[in-house]
């Protein structure tokens, strides 16, 4: 079953997708904000990394309430809050429910409506939401429907990349690529494309 000994390979999946695009998705951050995201999610992956080994032998419950905390402290941006917020929300309500993958995805989705609290945003701004809020609608369809799980890992890969492409005529209108009023259009997301890189590399992971 999945358990959190399974935190250490994820995390070096993680790692290495966001290294393995670092420069597409930095030129991302440039043309429409400060060009740091790849540098904020790395250093909130170095400090998972460094926490894998005691997070490994947690409980999902407390393993999600570490990860939160770790990327809240280790990671300045806005992505960092936001990243927190999803853990640290998942941890509180998972805690009432069955850790089996129907439970989760309940839990999942709670979280990221937490994230767009955090955010005051929703899909159609031009942020991650583009890619989290659909991924987790269709995973909770898929677990009630009881699909089996390497069908919903591929559904979720292609619900990501469909996401994150949707950002591309996107009007921002929030985080820094709002400035850019209009001029925000015809580019991707940098935030919407590395949750998009990560949902794929856990997928493969999980497979
Ligand atoms: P910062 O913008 O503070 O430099 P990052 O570069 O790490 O932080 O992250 C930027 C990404 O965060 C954006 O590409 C977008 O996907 C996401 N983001 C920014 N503001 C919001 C918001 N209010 N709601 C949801 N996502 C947001
Ligand atoms: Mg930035
Ligand atoms: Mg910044």
């Amino acid at each position: 079953s999945l358990t959190p000994s399974l935190f250490p390979e994820l995390i070096q999946a993680l790692i290495e997708t966001i290294d393995a695009h670092a420069e597409e998705v930095t030129e991302l951050d440039q043309a429409i904000g400060d060009g740091d995201h790849v540098f904020n999610l790395q250093r909130g992956l170095q400090a998972l990394r460094e926490h894998a080994g005691e997070i490994a032998t947690l409980d999902w419950v407390a393993a999600w309430q570490k990860i939160g905390m770790t990327v809240m402290a280790a990671v300045g941006g806005a992505s960092g809050s936001l990243y927190a917020t999803l853990f640290i929300v998942l941890a509180k309500n998972a805690k009432d429910k069955l850790i089996d993958l129907a439970g989760f995805s309940d839990a999942f989705l709670q979280a990221v409506e937490a994230v767009k609290q955090r955010g005051k945003s929703d899909v159609g701004e031009k942020t991650m939401l583009d890619v989290l809020v659909p991924v987790a609608k269709a995973l909770r369809e898929l677990a009630a429907a009881g699909k089996p799980l390497a069908e919903i890992l591929d559904s979720l890969s292609l619900v990501a990349a469909e996401g994150v492409e949707a950002t591309r005529d996107m009007l921002a209108t929030k985080g820094r690529a709002s400035f850019l009023g209009e001029r925000s259009k015809g580019h991707i997301d940098a935030g919407a494309k590395t949750a998009q890189l990560m949902i794929a590399a856990i997928a493969e992971v999980l497979k």
